[in-house]
C-alpha cells in the first residue's frame, strides 16, 4: 500500500497540480479575513519546497470552510497565499477563480519553481459532486497530480479524486505529497505492525463514531483504554450505572461484542473505575455544571454526570501508557473544553510524552486529541500528530481513502 511519492518522479519543468489542506480558521478584524492559525499552511511547506527546487511550475488548490457553491467573499483564499508568500519566502501568484479562462491564463504565465494558488474549490458545486467536466477544467495542462491533503483524502471529491482519474486516464502521474506519505506511514505502515506492547487510547463523545475502529484494533493491540463519553456505554454493558452521563442506549450490544472480543481475543480492555462527576443544571436559562467532584466509585450516581475519568483511573491508564512501545490515541477523556474537566486528558497527554522520550512511538489520530495536546503545550513531545480528523477514523478503520486509492503504488 505504500504510494509513490513527489520524490519517486522527475519533477523538473513540469505542471504539477497539487490539492493541498488550507482550511485554515479565520476570523474577521478591522473588515478583512484574517487567519488565526498557519499550522496547516506550514504544515505543506517541505512538500511545496521539494517541488519549487525541482523547477516544477506549481498550481495550488485547496478548499476552505463550507460556502456550498456559492462565492461567499469571507471564504476567499487570498489572504492564504499572502501567508504562504511570507512563510517560503517567495512570491506566490493567486488567481481568483479555480477553473476557466482566467485560472487557464494564470497557469500559463507560471515559470519554473512558480506558485500560484487557486480560489476556493467549493465556491462551485461541481467539486464535491465530483463533476468529471469540473475535474478535467480544474486539471488543466497538468502532467503530475500532487496529494498533500489528507484530510480530505476520505471525500471522493473532484480535487481529491476526479483529478487524479483524468491525469491517470492521460498518462500523468497522481503522486502523494509529503505530508500525505507520512499519515499513510504511521496510521497505516507503523500500525500494520507495532512493536509491542502496542496500546490504543479512545476517547471522545460516542462509541457509534469508532467503533469500527475499535473492532479493527482488537485485533492489533495489546490493551485499550477507554475514556469520554463512549466509556458510559460500556459501564451500561457491564451492568454498571451512569447517572445523567451521556450514553448511546442503543450501542450496548455493540459494546458488549467488542468486550466479548476483547476478552476472547486476550486483549486488556480498560475502562474507568472512578470518574469526575458534574452535576447538570440551568442557570439564567442557560446549561451549565455545578458541584464537581471525584465519583470514587464504579457506578455513577443517578443525579449527576460522568464528565472526567478520576485520579484512580488516570494512574491506571498511566501504567498501562508507561509500558507502551507504541500508543495511538485518539479522543479526550472528557470534556476538556472546561479546564475543570481537564484534568484527565491532559494527565493522559503527559504520560503519552513521557513515554514517547523514554524511546516509545506515539501516533495521535487527529481531532480534539490534537487540540488538547496543543492546549497543553506538548504538540511537540509526540513522534506523529494526524492532520486529519474524519479521514484519520475512516482510514484507521481500514477504509480505503477514495484521495489515497487514486494514487499511483510504488
Ligand atoms: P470526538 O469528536 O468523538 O473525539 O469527541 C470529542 C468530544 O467529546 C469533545 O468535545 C468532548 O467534550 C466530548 N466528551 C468527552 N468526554 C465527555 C463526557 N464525559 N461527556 C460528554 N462529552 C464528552
Amino acid at each position: 500500500m505504500t504510494k509513490r511519492t513527489i520524490n519517486d518522479i522527475d519533477l523538473r519543468g513540469k505542471r504539477v497540480l497539487a490539492r493541498v489542506d488550507y482550511n485554515v480558521p479565520m476570523a474577521r478584524q478591522d473588515g478583512a479575513m484574517v487567519i488565526n492559525d498557519d499550522t496547516r499552511i506550514r504544515a505543506t511547506l517541505p512538500t511545496l519546497r521539494t517541488m519549487t527546487e525541482s523547477g516544477a511550475k506549481v498550481v495550488l488548490a485547496a478548499h476552505l470552510g463550507r460556502p456550498k457553491g456559492e462565492r461567499v467573499q469571507s471564504m476567499s483564499l487570498r489572504p492564504v497565499a499572502e501567508r504562504l508568500s511570507e512563510l517560503i519566502d517567495q512570491p506566490v501568484a493567486f488567481c481568483e477563480q479555480c477553473v476557466g479562462q482566467t485560472a487557464a491564463k494564470a497557469t500559463t504565465k507560471l515559470e519554473d519553481s512558480g506558485l500560484l494558488l487557486l480560489e476556493n474549490l467549493r465556491y462551485h458545486a461541481e467539486e464535491e459532486a465530483n463533476d468529471p467536466g469540473f475535474a478535467t477544467e480544474l486539471a488543466g495542462d497538468a502532467e503530475v497530480y500532487v496529494n498533500d491533503a489528507f484530510g480530505a483524502a476520505h471525500r471522493a471529491h473532484a480535487s481529491t479524486a476526479g483529478v487524479a482519474d483524468v491525469l491517470n486516464d492521460r498518462g500523468g502521474q497522481s503522486v502523494a505529497g509529503l505530508l500525505m506519505e507520512r499519515e499513510l506511514q504511521f496510521l497505516g505502515d507503523e500500525l500494520e505492525s507495532p512493536k509491542r506492547p502496542f496500546v490504543v487510547i479512545l476517547g471522545g463523545a460516542k462509541v457509534s463514531d469508532k467503533i469500527k475502529v475499535i473492532d479493527r484494533l482488537l485485533e492489533k493491540a495489546n490493551t485499550i483504554l477507554i475514556g469520554g463519553a463512549m466509556a458510559y456505554t460500556f459501564k451500561l454493558a457491564k451492568g454498571l450505572t451512569v447517572g445523567k452521563s451521556l450514553v448511546e442506549r442503543d450501542k450496548v450490544d455493540v459494546a458488549l461484542a467488542a468486550l466479548d472480543k476483547a476478552a476472547k481475543r486476550g486483549v486488556q480492555f480498560l475502562i474507568p473505575t472512578d470518574n469526575v462527576v458534574a452535576m447538570p443544571t440551568e442557570i439564567d436559562g442557560k446549561f451549565a455544571f455545578g458541584d464537581h467532584r471525584v465519583n470514587d466509585d464504579e457506578n455513577i450516581p443517578d443525579e449527576v454526570e460522568g464528565v472526567d475519568i478520576g485520579p484512580k483511573s488516570v494512574a491506571a491508564f498511566s501504567e498501562a501508557i508507561a509500558g507502551a512501545r507504541t500508543i495511538l490515541w485518539n479522543g479526550p477523556m472528557g470534556i476538556f473544553e472546561d479546564e475543570r474537566f481537564a484534568g484527565g486528558t491532559f494527565a493522559v497527554a503527559k504520560a503519552v510524552c513521557e513515554v514517547t522520550t523514554n524511546g516509545a512511538k506515539s501516533i495521535i489520530g487527529g481531532g480534539d486529541s490534537v487540540k488538547a495536546l496543543n492546549k497543553a503545550g506538548l504538540g511537540d513531545q509526540v513522534t506523529f500528530m494526524s492532520t486529519g480528523g474524519g479521514a484519520s477514523l475512516e482510514f484507521l478503520e481500514g477504509k480505503e481513502l477514495p484521495g489515497v486509492a487514486a494514487l499511483a503504488d510504488k
